[in-house]
């Protein structure tokens, strides 16, 4: 097939030693052909090969008369004229490769290669036996060697030319390269035909790239979108190979093919300078901050040979990448691997919530005036059958997978509506401290379901109180006032969890339907190393007291710290130092304890 002359820049799959190997094998060529070559090199000079060269071929009657054309074979026949020079590793092969596809690009007939090469050799020949009549065996062996390295050159020239073709028939009839970016049926399309043509010498990269955002970044302005699709599609535009066809998949989602790759270490050498690429964009425009690009790399046929399998793959290789926190993830075995925990730890959680294995500990907080107990923040445990402990964050990252989330909340508020009977039943006047997810203060029933879950038990709705953590609250969509300010009118006290930690201006929080702020423990934790973290707590509690909103430290670790946060004011303290999170029984003994020794010492 010849196509019409295009200047597409297409790179030749790079050959390794490996791949060297391989292709001087397919081609019969043997260990000593090798130092054939070389000796041949010694016999032989460059500058006497090329005089008998230029004379014979350059001069021919079929020499291109388009000046592009002629200066690429020019180019490619000067690189040829190097076989005197082969150290026996790839490199020299590679650049024949992409002189030849520069060739292609200007119009070169297809069978130049094979006349170009063949002509080499005859020249090769006159100059190690010239008009003699009879030929050593060691001048034999040399033209041996030889002839079975530049036939397996040959045979790899044409092997990539027919790639080049291909590939380009199939971009080019699908109108697309990288001056364009395709939509998801285009991805769709070009996925599957893209496949059909992979192979272990050339195959496809397939990466799912996606943008994310920080919480407090959540909510993009349609205009910062845009620009930001805008500078990055640019950016990546320059480092994208002719062949590469980027797509936009999703509202921040861009799928990358890349047939014609070598390796696996290709594709995820690629993905670096994606990303690293997309960095210094984002950078440039000022909004880096917050911003992430998760990168989920597949190959075929290695991963797949079918357009779902392998775009299940990458998809596969982000999600475990996400996870463990990797921005770049390549399918493989711990992919596998993790993707099988997953589902095991999955199905363990379904049983759970069947079951309703899921406890809630208390951890008490303590007034710093008097040093009583009134409050306890509940914090969700879950132990595996193997006894290992799951994270909160990771159970309710593990219930949002499987859409469990809403169904995990309202068994942790029938919990805790049990717990407030059984502490008020203890004579145990405490009250809960719920956490509550961004998603719970969407839904507009929450209040309702609280209040229909305490009043089963018989509890005033008082004894509970609810923890949010700012991003949970700062939503623009109304719902969450009318849910939040729903639960102020039941009774509920609002707090805001990890205060500090997040974006909110102070301007901003003088709108929150908040009753108490709860200052971060990293805060706390620097209090006294950290000029900052102490400057830190000193305005959050300025500023608490001038919107009279209640506080709560957390995370005290140390008398010290109590003592301190105590004296400057404080009003309820909650950390290791006084108890962890401790199953409620537990909870009755160290309550009544704790008032036993206060009604001591008073006394
Ligand atoms: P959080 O609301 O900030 O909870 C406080 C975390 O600090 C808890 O971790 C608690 O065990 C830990 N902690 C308490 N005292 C100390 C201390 O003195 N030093 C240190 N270093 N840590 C202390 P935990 O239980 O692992 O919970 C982590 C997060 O998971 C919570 O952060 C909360 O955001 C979420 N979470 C926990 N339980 C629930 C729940 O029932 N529902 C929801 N929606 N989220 C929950
Ligand atoms: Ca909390
Ligand atoms: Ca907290």
């Amino acid at each position: 097939m010849n196509l019409p002359a295009v200047t597409t820049g297409f790179q030749a799959p790079p050959l390794d030693t490996e791949g060297l190997e391989h292709v001087l094998a397919m081609h019969g060529f043997m260990s000593e052909d090798r130092a054939a070559v070389r000796a041949f090199g010694r016999v032989i000079q460059r500058a006497e090969l090329e005089d008998v060269f230029l004379r014979d071929f350059l001069m021919r009657d079929s020499a291109p008369s388009l000046p592009a054309a002629a200066a690429a074979e020019a180019e490619f026949c000067n690189e040829l004229l190097n076989v005197c020079l082969w150290d026996g590793g790839p490199d020299w092969f590679n650049r024949l490769a992409n002189l030849w596809c520069a060739c292609r690009d200007v119009g070169v007939d297809e069978r130049f290669a094979w006349i170009c090469t063949g002509a080499m050799l005859s020249a090769c020949r006159e100059k190690l036996v010239g008009g003699r009549a009879e030929i050593f065996q060691l001048e034999l062996d040399l033209l041996t060697g030889l002839v079975r390295m530049v036939w397996a050159l040959s045979a790899h020239l044409t092997a990539i030319s027919h790639l080049r073709e291909r590939t380009l028939a199939m971009i080019e009839s699908e109108g697309l390269n990288t001056t364009g970016v395709g939509g998801r049926a285009t991805f769709n399309h070009t996925l599957g035909k893209l496949c059909e043509i992979a192979d272990e010498d050339s195959r496809l990269g397939l990466m799912i790239i996606r943008l994310h955002a920080a919480p407090a970044r959540e909510v993009l302005m349609p205009t910062e979108r845009d620009r930001i699709h805008r500078v990055l599609q640019e950016g990546w535009r320059h480092v994208l190979r002719y062949e590469d066809v980027l797509c936009c998949v999703g509202e921040n989602e861009w799928a990358l093919l890349q047939p014609g790759m070598r390796t696996k270490a290709q594709v995820l050498l690629a993905a670096n300078k994606l990303r690293e690429v997309a960095q210094g964009a984002l950078a440039r425009i000022g909004l880096d901050e917050g911003m992430e690009l998760l990168i989920g790399g597949a190959c075929a046929p290695d991963h797949g040979t079918d357009a779902e399998t392998i775009e299940r793959a990458a998809r596969d290789a982000m999600s475990a990448g996400t996870r463990a926190h990797h921005g770049i993830t390549m399918y493989g075995d711990s992919v596998k691997q993790a993707l099988v925990a997953e589902n095991e730890v999955e199905r363990e959680f379904l049983r759970a919530i069947h079951l309703q294995r899921f406890e809630l500990y208390l951890q008490p907080q303590i007034r710093s005036s008097d040093g009583h107990c009134d409050s306890a923040e509940a914090l969700l445990r879950w132990q595996r059958a193997d006894g290992r402990w799951v994270p909160p964050p990771t159970i309710f990252e593990i219930a949002g997978r499987l859409n469990q989330q809403g169904r995990l909340t309202r068994l942790l508020i029938a919990r805790a509506a049990r717990m407030a009977d059984e502490l008020a039943r203890s004579g145990v006047p405490v009250k809960i401290a719920l956490n509550l997810t961004a998603d719970d203060v969407h839904d507009p029933e929450l209040p309702d379901l609280i209040e229909q879950s305490m009043a089963n038990w018989r509890v005033p709705i008082g004894r509970l109180g609810v923890e949010l953590t700012e991003g949970a609250v700062l939503s623009d969509k109304p719902v969450v006032e009318t849910v939040l300010q729903r639960m102020r009118d039941l009774g509920m006290t609002v707090a805001l969890d990890d205060f500090g930690t997040g974006y909110s201006s102070l301007a901003h929080l003088r709108r929150l339907p908040v009753d108490e702020l709860k200052i971060d423990r990293q805060f706390v934790n620097g209090m006294h190393s950290d000029r900052q973290d102490a400057a830190i707590i000193d305005a959050v509690l300025a500023l608490a007291k001038a919107m009279d909103l209640e506080t709560v430290a957390e995370g005290v670790e140390t008398e010290e710290q109590a003592e301190a946060l105590s004296r400057l004011g404080v009003d309820r303290l909650q950390g290791m130092w006084f108890s962890s999170a401790i199953p409620l029984s537990r909870f009755v003994t160290w309550w009544l304890a704790r008032q036993q020794t206060l009604a001591i010492s008073k006394a």
